[in-house]
């Protein structure tokens, strides 16, 4: 037997949310609809799909590495310049590569339990301790993370807003928590959510990148722009940590078809818009409609909601299931008792509240 990395000896598989395909195999269903991975309900924008399919005669050449066309789009919409962003195989892989560049055994890493499990599980890859300062529904103080900081300490991991939980940091509270921690410390600030945030204090920190050069924010073209299937994430920081980020990089990560579809799906301002609207009004919508049921949720800036179920939660997403319904069970995110619920389209969304109404009937008549 051939002797792994120790670290990987304490590395457990990541619980992705079930498939359709799965769950249709499972239980002999037709169709399924799946709320579980925060996937847009509206599916990629036209324009990323006519790019992705212009690109299939060209499968047979590689892609260009440094993706100069998708870059200074980037660079444009967002007003920085070129050498502040990297692209990654999915954010998930821009995670990996600050591990990569930067974590090594004997660090450590600040985070909390209740958050997307890719942060801890990158620093028990690269053999970094991950500390985790708060866990459970509600939202942690800044404060926490600063009492945790020790000269071993080099990245804080921070999702903003929260998965699954769905809360989020003021521009002021992040600003006055920049200002505290040490330049040596790597800020990692994943704004995977980012686009779907109405609220007016949510951060716009891309113009502080200046002043804080230990700032890393993680973005996707999974979630809003809808090309989770596609595999591709970027970031902005300094230069500094950015060209770190690229020597670890593996060369043709991100695809030809994922460049081009996601380069036309950033200037799709009006999918963009739409996707934000059924968001917003989808969130009220299930939340109101849990409420009626008796269910709390709490309040998101989020594409998803998080509803206390309570004790028979498991019973009630596997009812789901069974009824073609996939929603996320948070027992691996540490809260056994609620489940995550991405916002789908309104007749999606009606569907759920039918299920759990009809779920909540059949366990008063049981009895
Ligand atoms: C979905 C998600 C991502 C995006 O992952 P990709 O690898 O880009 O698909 C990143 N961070 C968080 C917190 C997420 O929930």
């Amino acid at each position: 037997m051939i002797e792994t990395r120790p670290e990987l000896k304490n590395i457990s598989d990541y619980v992705p949310g079930k498939s359709i395909e799965e769950i249709c195999e499972q239980y002999g269903l037709k169709s399924a609809v799946k709320l579980a991975s925060n996937e847009n309900p509206l599916g990629p924008s036209p324009k990323a799909q006519k790019a992705f399919c212009e690109m299939a005669s060209q499968l047979h050449l590689y892609p260009r590495g440094n993706a100069p066309h998708l870059i200074s789009a980037i660079a444009k919409k967002f007003g920085v310049n070129t050498n502040q962003i990297v692209l990654g195989n999915g954010s998930d892989e821009i995670i990996d590569m600050v591990g990569k560049a930067f974590l090594q055994p004997g660090d450590e890493c600040i985070g909390i339990r209740t958050t997307f499990s890719v942060y801890s599980a990158t620093a028990d890859l690269y053999g970094a301790k991950f500390i985790s300062v708060a866990a459970g529904e509600e939202r942690p103080a800044l404060d926490l993370y600063l009492q945790a900081l020790t000269p071993k300490t080099r990245a804080i991991f921070i999702c903003n807003p929260n998965n699954p939980t769905g809360f989020y940091y003021s521009e002021k509270e992040l600003l006055d928590f920049l200002q505290k921690v040490p330049q040596n410390v790597l800020v990692f600030l994943d704004e995977a959510y980012s686009e779907f945030a109405t609220a007016p204090d949510y951060p716009k920190l891309i113009s502080k990148l200046a002043e804080f050069p230990n700032l890393l924010l993680n973005r996707t073209f999974s979630k809003i722009y809808g090309l989770a299937g596609l595999r591709i994430g970027y970031a902005f920081s300094s230069p500094e940590i950015i060209a770190a980020i690229w020597k670890v990089k593996p060369p043709f990560d991100v695809n030809l078809p994922a460049q081009a579809a996601a380069t036309a799906a950033l200037s799709d301002e009006n999918h963009i818009q739409q996707s934000i609207a059924l968001t917003v009004s989808g969130a009220q919508f299930l939340t109101e409609n849990f409420a009626k049921l008796g269910f709390s949720v709490l309040p998101t800036q989020a594409n998803f909601i998080c509803v206390h179920i309570g004790e028979n939660c498991k019973q009630l997403t596997e009812f789901l299931e069974r009824n073609g319904m996939i929603v996320r069970y948070l027992k691996s995110f540490g809260l056994p008792e609620s489940i995550r619920v991405t916002i789908g389209k309104p007749e999606e969304n009606q569907l759920l509240i039918d299920l759990v109404q009809k779920w909540k009937e059949e366990c008063q008549l049981a009895k």
